[in-house]
């Protein structure tokens, strides 16, 4: 053996400490419930625990595995709890974060059909497969004009969109000689912020995108989207991009499609829909009329990373015609040229996204579908909007809190009657606490709770935890 083998791990070794580590997560999803939801430490106390400098010589690899538990465990906030109610779910599943294992074994770069074929077609065939099984419009199909790839997160799938919108516009111009400094684009204030960032990101301004005010149920209103277009054409700008929410993060207000997506064909604007969350609950034929309007999208895109029993990173991007993603991302060094690029008989999803490297990650949604089918996942998503329904109910009829509306999925939003200072103060003494963990958000200028259900093992029991903590907290301060 060359003296420099020993540094490497033998397959022995891996063998061993892979069991102990596949061991060691099993546990710690049986023993999550146990542990505080959100981490106790405070900023500073992890780096505090580890030496200030890196390891010289090898160390002993049962020396790591203790210090994940002494030094790392402690300072995880846990979204694998069935208890952990906050911002959205991060759901992760047994046969997901095996399909992550195998990705990372294989250690595929899948930028080019050529560099690994398993890797592009099987995400080709996922993607068409959630296209049929969730009703998605035809022309999301890999077979038609447009296509689904997968990329790292919603807020990357906002960039692509914006610069697939950008392209179009601009008829590709923007790509050579940078944007035009005249483009606007529309969106509702409570869009999420990475529909801000990504205008930026493209180099068109955060401040050319319009936030336009909402209704009464938090939807974007298409007479201020109507009036913004006409009055920006009137100044000289070029209206090009159009993004929609169906569950928006702070109380899933789902925007109009069918009559924003009427204005964006007639004003010639890229319609994007976010539907980061609740985009999975179009598994279930009756969550669907949530997305009615979808056919009019230029591109959509949802996050199985949030709540399909999918481990981060995962979000599902379609475009109804791929032409002006591809011609905007699209670029061919020499180094990268190869005969089934250039026949065009192939996909390569390089085209489709910001960076040139990409993992596998098709393989856990696989893992994922096989295991669950689509009757065990649907199962599981009516359970949790059931969940979010009979806590809804709880809290309809309490005398001290208040319901901001009936959840149409899983996210219930609520405040304590009074003052804002009372949910304030009733968020802080719950979290910490440790047994359950929620987060807020503010609607118009008042504060309201958000209770998100959709971890994977989150059962009644749990969610009545929550109302009972909760409703404790609130006798505790009303005494005080
Ligand atoms: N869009 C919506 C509606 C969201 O709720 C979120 C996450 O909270 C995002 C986009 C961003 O998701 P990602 O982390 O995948 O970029």
């Amino acid at each position: 053996m060359a003296d420099e083998e020993r540094y490497h791990m033998t397959p022995e070794e891996f063998r061993r400490y892979g069991h102990a580590l596949v061991d060691w997560v099993a546990e710690y999803w049986e023993r999550v419930e146990t542990f505080p939801v959100q981490s106790p430490l405070k900023p500073g106390d992890v780096r505090k625990s580890l030496p200030e400098h890196p390891p010289e010589q090898p160390e002993p690899f049962e020396r790591v595995l203790e210090d994940l538990d002494r030094k790392i465990l402690p300072g995880v906030t846990h979204w694998q709890s069935p208890r952990f109610f906050g911002y959205f779910p991060a759901n992760v599943s047994g046969p997901s974060v095996l399909g992550e294992l195998v990705s990372a074994g294989l250690g595929v770069q899948g930028m080019l059909w050529s560099t690994s074929p398993a890797c592009t077609e099987l995400e080709t065939l996922i993607l068409d497969w959630f296209q049929e099984a969730m009703g998605l419009p035809e022309s999301f199909r890999s077979t038609s004009s447009g296509g689904g790839v997968i990329q790292d997160s919603a807020s990357s799938a906002a960039l692509c969109a914006v610069v697939a919108a950008r392209e179009r516009a601009t008829g590709g111009r923007s790509n050579r000689e940078g944007a035009p400094g005249n483009l606007t684009a529309y969106a509702s204030t409570e869009a999420h912020s990475s529909v801000v960032k990504a205008l930026g990101v493209a180099g068109v301004g955060r401040e050319r995108l319009r936030l336009l005010p909402v209704d009464d149920s938090q939807a974007l209103r298409v007479d201020a989207l109507e009036d913004a277009v006409s009055r920006d054409r009137a100044r000289g700008f070029t209206p090009f991009f159009l993004a929609a929410t169906v569950g928006t993060t702070s109380t899933h207000a789902v925007d109009p499609l069918e009559t924003m997506g009427g204005v964006a064909q007639r004003e010639g604007l890229w319609f994007h829909v976010d539907g980061a969350m609740a985009g999975s609950a179009a598994l279930c034929p009756e969550f669907r009329p949530l997305l009615a309007g979808l056919e009019r999208a230029d591109s959509y895109c949802f996050n199985p990373h949030k709540w399909l029993f999918t481990n981060f990173d995962c979000d599902a991007f379609y475009v109804r015609d791929r032409s002006a993603l591809v011609s905007a991302l699209s670029i061919l060094p020499e180094y990268l040229r190869n005969r089934a690029s250039l026949s065009g008989e192939v996909i390569d999803y390089r085209d489709w996204q910001i960076p040139l490297g990409r993992r596998f990650r098709a393989l856990k949604l696989w893992f994922v579908l096989r295991s669950y089918g689509l009757t065990g996942l649907r199962a599981h998503l009516r359970r949790h909007v059931a969940l979010a329904r009979l806590f809804a109910g709880w809290v309809r009829e309490s005398a001290e809190f208040e319901l901001l509306k009936d959840p149409p999925l899983n996210l219930v939003c609520f405040r304590l009657r009074g003052e804002d200072r009372l949910s304030e103060a009733l968020l802080e003494r719950v979290n910490a606490e440790g047994r359950v963990f929620l987060t807020h958000t503010r609607v118009g200028d008042r504060y309201w709770l958000r209770l998100s259900v959709g971890q994977t093992h989150t059962e009644e029991r749990h969610v009545r935890e929550a109302w009972e903590v909760l409703t404790a907290g609130a006798r505790a301060l009303a005494r005080r």
